[in-house]
């Protein structure tokens, strides 16, 4: 049986995402491009395209594909970024940054995620996103700074290590918080840190080994 991903996709971007209102084109475009398909589980394939998260193993989640889109745009890209991800997961958000940036260092606490991720990514040819396996709280140090940051799982509160190595002016999207949590978008001013609350959300949480 064949399935039109590639309608499905399109589709996807017109009814739940252009149609609440994300409009940055290097976004849509990325959100056109990437299979999502091709990073969930192969009995999960016939649903990557609804309007919804799908579990990826390991209790984890790929987002629904509005957040990834409405994340992705509030970083505001130009091209140019590099961009730090904490919970690369699946791979896919990993993907769409990569169509969008010139290179993201993406971080994953558990080995087997991270392992099918640089897997499936590779095999779609991405050759500028590098990966690291451990404890994303802490950041990446020798790669940092940062021009952004976006963090797809939840802290009870911003990670002082990913502030630290933002660049000045570089935004950091994050979750925050415990049973009720809200998308952040913070921005570096030298020492300071603007703070602009945008949603409640709903994310697996980070989980800190430190
Ligand atoms: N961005 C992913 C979705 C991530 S779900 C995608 O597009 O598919 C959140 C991910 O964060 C999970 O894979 C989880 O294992 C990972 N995670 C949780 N705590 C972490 C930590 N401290 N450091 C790095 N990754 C972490």
């Amino acid at each position: 049986m064949k399935h039109d991903f590639a309608r499905k996709r399109e589709r996807m971007v017109e009814t739940q995402i252009e149609a609440r209102g994300v409009k940055d084109d290097k976004v849509l475009e990325a959100m056109r491009k990437v299979p999502r398909h091709l990073f969930v589980p192969e009995n999960m394939k016939l649903y990557a395209y609804r309007d919804e998260p799908l579990v990826i193993g390991e209790g984890q989640t790929i987002s629904q594909p509005y957040i990834v889109a409405y994340m992705t745009e509030a970083l505001q890209l130009k091209g140019h970024e590099r961009i730090l991800e904490v919970g690369t997961g699946s791979g896919y958000q990993a993907a769409v940054l990569a169509e969008i940036i010139q290179e993201v260092f993406s971080v994953e606490l558990l080995e087997s995620l991270s392992l099918k991720a640089q897997d499936t990514l590779k095999r779609l040819g991405y050759k500028n996103i590098h990966f690291r396996i451990g404890d994303g709280t802490l950041g990446w140090k020798e790669r940092a700074p940062y021009d952004a940051i976006m963090v797809t799982a939840a802290p009870a509160k911003v990670p002082k290590a990913l502030q630290e190595q933002l660049t000045i002016g570089g935004k950091m999207i994050i979750p925050v918080g415990a049973a009720f949590q809200e998308l952040v978008l913070l921005t570096r001013e030298k020492r300071k840190y603007k703070k602009k609350i945008l949603l409640p959300v709903r994310f697996v949480p980070l989980i800190s080994t430190h």
